[in-house]
This record gives structure tokens, sequence and C-alpha cells, in this order.
């Protein structure tokens, strides 16, 4: 736990969040300004800034955290219909929670390249 990050209180449980997973390595929550149908926000238990620390720090989280998107997109029922995977890494990407976290995205066609 982070003092200050936003995402290892959801862990916590000290901010609420519509959680659909949770284990001893992941928690899975919809985000709050969903930009799709689906949208959900996998996240490790441990605190990393960004996918690339989380998987310097920890390789086998970093592959545990995409089967779980996996899981999150089979179990919205997007998992034929198609969906996206995103990570933003710093300013330019527009990242705004620094405790690392996957964006699954699905259930409408999604533009590519994103904006
Ligand atoms: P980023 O911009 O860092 O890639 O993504 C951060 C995401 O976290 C945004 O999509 C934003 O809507 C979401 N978010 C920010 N604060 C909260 C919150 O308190 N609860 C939930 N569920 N999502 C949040
Ligand atoms: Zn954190």
């Amino acid at each position: 736990m982070t003092a200050d990050c936003l995402f290892c209180a959801i862990v916590a449980g000290d901010i609420p969040a519509d959680v659909v997973h949770r284990d001893a390595d992941a928690v899975a929550f919809r985000d709050i300004d969903p930009k799709a149908p689906v949208h959900v926000l996998v996240i490790p238990t441990v605190h990393a800034a960004t996918a690339a620390e989380l998987a310097e720090q920890d390789p086998a989280l970093a592959g545990r955290l995409l089967a779980v998107a996996g899981d999150v997109a089979r179990a919205e029922g997007v998992s034929d219909s198609g969906y996206r995977i995103v990570t933003n890494t710093g300013a330019d990407a527009g990242q705004s929670v620094h405790h690392v976290h996957f964006h699954v995205l699905g259930g409408r066609g999604l533009t590519w390249p994103p904006g």
C-alpha cells in the first residue's frame, strides 16, 4: 500500500469500487467514467507505477494480470466480439493514476488508432 495512491485505496477497500474480480494478485473494477459499454480496470494488489515497472519487479505477475484481463473479457461477454487492453504510461499517454492498470474496453467498435 502506497500512501496517497487512489488504486491502493481501492485494493484496501478504503474507497468503494464496483469490483468484478478479486484475488490475491489482482483486483478488477468498473471504470468510474466508462469509455465503452465494457470498461474494466485490472490492477495488481501491489503498487507499481507502470506496466514496465511491474514487469521488471514481477514478470509473472504482469503475465497474470493479462490472464485476468482475458477472464474479465470472457465474463463480460466480449471475448468473441473483441476487446482492447490498454495501459497508458506517462503524461503524453494521459496516465492519470500512477498505479499500473490495464483498461479492458469492449462492447462496441473501437477506432484505431486511438486519439
Ligand atoms: P488513466 O488515465 O491513468 O489511463 O486511467 C485512469 C482511469 O481511472 C480513468 O479511466 C478514470 O476514469 C478512472 N478512475 C479515476 N478515478 C477513479 C475512481 O475513483 N474509481 C474508478 N472506478 N475509476 C476511477
Ligand atoms: Zn498504488
